[in-house]
């Protein structure tokens, strides 16, 4: 489509949400009662009459029929950390040979997965295989690949959590419940909903897919296990916002255009840090269509650039020596009645709230520090966190200036109104007016206030943003519902607001940190503030099942203390198989790639060197007599270090049942064998001739699209 063409059949209005069965297709098709009904139990989590879901079924499958869909999916999110989905076509047969499109109110409502295939920690044992999925009308259905797929959260037959949205859904209840007991107690009158919201950045790297099909380890474990350290890296700092490439840029073009058919709401696009790593941002929405949306987001890139002949990458470390990629999670909380609960206000009583919530929230990060940690924490983002690499580690929160400023009077007794230079009296007098767009002027932070929004950049990028946003709203929920509690029993409530907010100024500035969060001295310093500094995904697991975690859990109904505990078990079984593969897959290339190209360059090496000598009596320790001689002593530690892996990797036998252990077993045994062989292996890499090295090296996959 040429520029003219696009500009005068406004190509972006058609082709938006045009494959989503959304407010607007609702609101034209359905009867009017009919889609009244859907819209209170979509608004208000009303439950929703089964005559009104046969009405809604039947409409959508005509909507996608016409679409030329032909089958229907529940789509759901297990615990697998990425989507699945069943497909059944609409035929139903009629008596004389013919079919006809067929969908009921209670297929679109409950779905019967056989589900004993999915990680379930001991939830369900494979005998009692039912699981069910549930429509979450919530987030729009919407056709893919010729399939109407419809958002489901997945339970057990007795009702416990399957996956990753029935927590999230449940987190956000909750946070609105106890969001709007504040909003009460200030006085508000006319919100009736509060919502979390998210707009997820997320990154990847793209490489050509003819140099990815001669990696083992990328296609079995999504990171190179073994590759030598470019001489260009990310040093010039050339790559970040630089022009696109004229693959990436049709490679992006392409992905903006399914996403937005899908109605996601691409919008920014950009080169990374890292060579071939890029960024794709959408604008923000409530957090379950967020995450919905950023599984279909991940989803794309994979699938659309295999179309252009590339592999996207969505590991969080796939190369050694440049940035790994994470997803910043920006966050807000927003009333139905239009306001953003953590934008600065105009007036004094906006701004006793904004402060309100925001302290709650810096409360919350801090009292659960651990917990969002953890719930940032997997196999592949032990590269990034407390690796020597944004973010760290330690979880601390970036208020900006100015912010940091109020926060630093405010311990200190009153604040000063800053203009006037009289006291401010919270609820009494304005705060100054704060930069909207405080843009990343702290990158290092993982969690830093951007002007009306926090961003958690401690995200994984493969990762699924519902556990992250589910530790969020939870905590930020158990914050909120102390604050009601004694707001609700005050008789001033803007001198107990102003109290609350001087207390967590107090007790809780501890968390708040606007230095450079990658310097040595913040690492001492958070020690002293007794901050906690968890540096591996399996010292962050237990965090889920801590007495204090499974109490707020519980008190909010996000998850139930089995629910945790076999989210525990899952998470840790889920890090041993992977590291598992990862050992496995670096034998393999080690012993059936690597050793026999360099045993085969050495031989050759020796043959040439005979030939010399022969030549030359004089050349005594010619070029390929120390080459040889180095070549050979890496080579025989590289061997040796390849039967230690192999013993490693049995060692994991004697271990026992435990899946903590197991776990343990394998950062601190399998995980540091792997180092070392890896060392020897790039080595090699230096020192073997190009043409016999068996794999493309990072300076071929890095540098080539
Ligand atoms: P920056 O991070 O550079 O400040 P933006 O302000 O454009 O950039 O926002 C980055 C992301 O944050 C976008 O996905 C944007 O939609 C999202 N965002 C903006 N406002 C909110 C909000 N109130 N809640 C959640 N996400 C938001
Ligand atoms: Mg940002």
């Amino acid at each position: 489509m040429d520029q003219e063409q696009v500009v005068a059949s406004n190509y972006l209005e058609e082709i938006f949400a045009s494959n989503v069965f959304n407010d607007a297709t609702m609101k034209a098709r359905l009867p009017k009662n009919t889609y009244k009904a859907l819209k209170k139990t979509i608004d208000e989590g009303l439950p929703l009459d089964p005559l009104v879901a046969d009405v809604v079924a039947n409409t959508m499958k005509d909507w996608a029929l016409e679409k030329g869909a032909t089958h229907y999916t529940h789509w759901f999110q297990p615990m697998t950390g990425i989507t699945a989905e069943k497909h059944d076509s609409f035929i139903s047969p009629t008596s004389d040979g013919r079919i006809i499109g067929e969908f009921s109110g209670k297929e679109l409502i409950k779905g019967e997965p056989d589900a004993s295939s999915f990680p379930s920690g001991g939830l369900r044992a494979t005998f009692e295989a039912r699981g069910y999925t549930a429509w979450d009308c919530t987030s729009p259905a919407f056709i893919k690949d010729y399939t109407l797929c419809i958002p489901t959260a997945f339970c057990s037959y007795t009702g416990e959590a399957l996956d990753q949205k029935t927590p999230l859904l449940r987190s956000m209840e909750a946070l609105s419940k106890e969001a709007l007991r504040v909003l009460r107690a200030m006085g508000n009158t006319t919100a009736t909903r509060v919502a979390t919201t998210v707009g997820p950045e997320q990154e990847y790297f793209i490489i050509d897919k003819k140099l990815y099909d001669q990696r083992k380890d990328l296609i079995l474990t999504g990171r190179t296990l073994f590759g030598a350290k470019p001489p260009k890296g990310q040093e010039l700092e050339d790559h970040y916002f630089g022009n696109l490439k004229e693959r990436i840029a049709s490679f992006m073009r392409e992905v903006d255009t399914e996403l937005w058919k899908l109605g996601v709401l691409a919008k920014t696009k950009h080169n990374e840090v890292a060579p071939a790593q890029h960024e794709l941002a959408p604008i923000f929405s409530t957090t379950n269509v967020a995450t919905d949306h950023n599984h279909l987001t991940m989803e794309t890139l994979k699938k659309v650039a295999l179309r252009h002949g590339l592999v996207c990458l969505l590991h969080e470390k796939p190369f050694a020596g440049v940035n790994g990629s994470g997803k910043h999670n920006n966050w807000s909380m927003s009333a139905n009645d239009g306001q953003n609960l953590l934008e600065p206000g105009k007036t004094p009583h906006e701004n006793a709230q904004f402060l309100l919530f925001l302290t709650s929230v810096v409360r919350g990060v801090d009292e659960y520090a651990d917990l969002l940690r953890a719930s940032a924490a997997n196999t592949g983002n032990d590269h990034r966190l407390g690796a020597n690499e944004a973010p760290p580690a330690i979880i601390s929160v970036f208020l900006g200036e100015q912010l940091a400023d109020i926060f630093h009077q405010l311990e200190n007794g009153g604040a000063k109104n800053s203009k006037s230079g009289g006291e401010l009296r919270i609820g009494v007098t304005t705060l100054p007016t704060l930069p909207k767009d405080s843009t990343d002027r702290n990158r290092t932070s993982p969690f830093a206030f951007t002007g009306n929004k926090f961003e958690f950049r401690m995200v994984a990028s493969s990762a699924s943003i519902a556990g992250p946003n589910t530790a969020l709203n939870t905590i930020v929920a158990e914050i909120l519902s102390q604050v009601a509690d004694r707001l609700e029993k005050s008789k001033d409530v803007t001198a107990e607001a102003q109290a609350i907010i001087k207390e967590v100024v107090k007790k809780n500035s501890r968390v708040i940190f606007n230095g450079n969060n990658y310097s040595d001295e913040w690492v001492k310093e958070a020690a002293k503030r007794g901050l906690p500094n968890i540096k591996s995904t399996v010292e962050a697991i237990p965090v889920w099942i801590t007495d204090k975690v499974v109490k707020t859990f519980e008190k909010h109904a996000v998850l139930s203390k089995v629910e945790l505990h076999s989210r525990y078990e899952i998470f840790l079984e889920n890090y041993a198989k992977q590291i598992n593969i990862e050992a496995l897959t670096m034998l393999l290339m080690s012993k059936r790639q690597i050793l026999p190209a360099v045993v085969k360059y050495t031989g050759d090496l020796a043959a040439s060197l005979t030939a010399v000598k022969s030549a030359s009596a004089k050349a005594t320790t010619s070029a390929q007599e120390k080459l040889l001689i180095e070549t050979s002593e890496v080579l025989a530690s590289f061997s040796n270090n390849v039967d230690a892996l192999e013993k490693a990797v049995d060692g994991i036998e004697k271990i026992g049942e435990d899946s903590l252990k197991q776990a343990q077993y394998y950062r601190d045994v399998v995980v540091t064998t792997m180092a070392k062989l890896r060392a020897d292996g790039d080595k090699l890499e230096t020192l073997v001739d190009e043409k016999a090295w068996p794999l493309p090296t990072y300076a071929d996959i890095l540098f080539n699209v």
